[in-house]
């Protein structure tokens, strides 16, 4: 099998160290004999690796102890419909600040079944002709129950690196596509939720920071599966959980803990975005919509000026053994995710691959 560079969103590329761990104890997991998805939750193995995931995870992120860790099932969509479900009561009121894709999803999610839910446009086209997100619009409504934002909008390339001031109105954020990419500091948020797909471990898996006070809000109706108040109770084991990925995002945190932490990745994820995006601006053959503030450090999107070239651009690319880089289906264009897995190696390759896409087209 010749050597292949994954820029898929998510699912993803995974570190090889986690990759060939994880190949190892497949068939025999910590020497009991039985593979690692063969296990029983409950066996004193697992409970060991679930410990210790929520532990490191712990570490990294610098959580609060006033705050829950959650492990879940249902994916992003299934905690769009689980933060309403929540935290608004009938008949209450939430802003949804939307800069991208999946901040509207989630908008969409709660205004169509769960209640009134406040629609906030947070992206603006710039006389520049770029596209960036204007905080000015992140205002709370009177007699919110909480306000919501998509950190990092996997599809678009639009990243947040500044936050609304809420006040006491609880932020409640989307991190499926940055967590762990750079340091944040919990205690600024309501909750954070995510998806392991997009750059922790494979799909299966989802996962909530919550903090402790907003437990314990949930309708009456909130499936038990979605109530944070019981998942916290019965410690992510209330059904039986997603081993497999249990698993995976533990042997992920401690790759992330040997490399000295989320800021030591923080500073390799500005150097690949920052070689990708000066290589796009320098190019006439390549062009990113977003302003460079709020540019994507995971999620690169960019357009061929000259779009009838696309199906040969991704054709020529998938030859070369470079895959994942076709467009987000709503969008179109090109997308080149770099998570925490991707060396920069894999950033210089496909510069290397665009450029000379765009001389032997360029004439
Ligand atoms: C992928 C993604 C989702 C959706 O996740 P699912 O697990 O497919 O439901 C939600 N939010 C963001 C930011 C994503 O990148």
């Amino acid at each position: 099998m010749s050597k292949v560079w994954n820029y898929y969103a998510g699912p993803c590329m995974l570190p090889d160290e986690v990759m060939d761990h994880a190949q190892k104890e497949f068939r025999d997991f910590n020497g009991t004999g039985m593979g690692v998805v063969e296990i029983s939750h409950r066996s004193a193995d697992f409970m060991k690796v679930a410990a210790e995931a929520e532990a490191l995870i712990r570490e990294l992120l610098n959580i609060p102890s006033n705050y829950k860790v959650l492990f879940e099932q249902g994916g992003g969509r299934g905690q769009f419909a689980a933060i309403p479900l929540n935290l608004l009561p009938e008949g209450g009121k939430a802003d949804y600040f939307v800069t991208g894709h999946w901040s509207r999803c989630a908008y969409k999610e709660c205004a169509e079944r769960y209640g009134d839910a406040v629609l906030h446009e947070c992206t603006e086209l710039g006389d520049d002709g770029l596209y960036y997100v204007d905080y000015s619009k992140m205002k709370v409504s009177e007699g919110s129950s909480y306000a919501y934002i998509c950190i990092n909008e996997t599809v678009n390339g639009i990243e947040s690196f500044e936050l609304p001031d809420t006040g006491d109105v609880p932020l409640i954020a989307d991190m499926s596509s940055d967590i762990l990419t750079r340091p944040i500091d919990v205690s600024k948020f309501g909750a954070i939720i995510f998806g392991l797909q997009k750059n922790v471990g494979p799909s299966g898996m989802t996962m909530t920071i919550v903090r402790e006070d907003l437990l314990g809000r949930a309708r009456k109706y909130c499936p038990s599966v979605l109530d944070w108040s019981v998942l916290a109770k019965f410690e992510s084991m209330y059904n039986t959980p997603c081993t497999f990925s249990w698993y995976m995002a533990n042997l992920n945190f401690k790759w992330i803990k040997s490399l000295g932490g989320v800021a030591e990745l923080e500073r390799r994820n500005i150097k690949k975005s920052k070689m990708m995006y000066d290589y796009v601006d320098s190019s006439d053959f390549y062009v990113t919509k977003i302003a460079v503030k709020d540019r994507s450090r995971v999620n690169c999107v960019f357009t061929l000026k000259d779009e009838s070239l696309n199906d040969e651009f991704v054709a020529a690319a998938k030859a070369q053994g470079l895959v994942g880089i076709k467009g987000h289906k709503v969008l179109g264009g090109m997308r080149a995710s770099f998570y925490n897995a991707m060396p920069l190696e894999g950033v210089e390759v496909l510069i290397k691959f665009m450029d000379e896409f765009a001389r032997k087209h360029n004439k």
